[in-house]
């Protein structure tokens, strides 16, 4: 059989050495900016693919950390989950919801997700509180915050993302480890910057106030194959990144 995605690999490469490069040039250490395999429209085959190229460069690196995978439709999500469950099982990959989450679809994530980066209000964190609760389990999540004010993005405002945070931290089941964010949509390369580091100061007076359950919230997840150097001049933690590594996707983004 022939292999699938020969190019997968190089590509997956190719990106950590990005990543590697800004982070030397903002005098950060590489190691502190993982990569997030964003996978939607892909097949699992595909998915696949990419999970076992980021596991042999992070066994050559010496990393253990677990690989990242994030969807953003809690479909695919779902339909993709049988195909990753036995490395999700074995801690070996964390699968991550980056989309919108609507409250009557948490049960079905829960299912599959490990994490869930795009956590906007208050109403749909609760309810996976309560969830979590239930089942007796803890779940990783992330705030989402929409620094560029465009319409077409999700995410709770700037201004009321650190009150936001502060909540979610209070709510039994789940551990706030962050934040998180989708870069403006522009060339302007200042106005790009100047949103992630938007995210930076939300996360940095969060982890200030002290507040219950705030002290884990580091993460910050921003950039994509479009902008990641820019997200790891102001201080990303985590990239998503899904052309660099798959290709252009068939149909449009969404
Ligand atoms: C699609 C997507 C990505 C990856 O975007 P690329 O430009 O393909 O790297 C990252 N984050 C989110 C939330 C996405 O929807």
């Amino acid at each position: 059989m022939p292999t699938e995605c020969p190019g997968i690999p190089a590509r997956l490469a190719a990106v950590h050495d990005r990543v590697a490069d800004a982070a030397r040039a903002a005098g950060r250490d590489p190691r502190e900016v993982r990569v997030l395999l964003a996978t939607k429209t892909q097949d699992a085959e595909t998915v696949l693919a990419g999970v076992r190229a980021a596991v042999d460069l992070a066994a050559a690196a010496g990393d253990v950390r677990p690989v990242l995978v994030g969807e953003n439709r809690v479909q695919e999500l779902v339909a993709k989950a049988p195909a990753l469950a036995d490395l999700v099982g074995a801690g070996k990959v964390e699968a991550h919801l980056i989309g919108h989450l609507q409250k009557n679809k948490v049960n079905q994530v829960l299912a599959a997700a490990t994490a869930v980066d795009s956590v906007d209000s208050l109403a749909l964190a609760t309810a996976l509180s309560t969830r979590c609760q239930r089942d007796g389990r803890a779940l990783d999540v992330l705030v989402q915050v929409n620094v560029s004010g465009e319409a077409s993005k999700s995410g709770v405002a700037p201004d009321e993302a650190g009150a936001l945070a502060v909540d979610v931290a209070a709510l039994p089941g789940l551990r706030l480890a962050g934040f998180m964010t989708i870069g403006a949509r522009s060339d302007d390369e200042a106005l790009v910057r100047a949103g992630f580091a938007r995210l930076r100061a939300v996360r940095d007076a969060v982890l200030a106030s002290g507040a219950p359950g705030t002290r884990d919230a580091r993460e910050l997840s921003m950039g994509m194959t479009g902008d990641l150097e820019l997200a790891v001049a102001e201080g990303a933690t985590v990239v998503r990144v899904g052309t660099a590594v798959f290709g252009a996707r068939p149909t449009p983004a969404r």
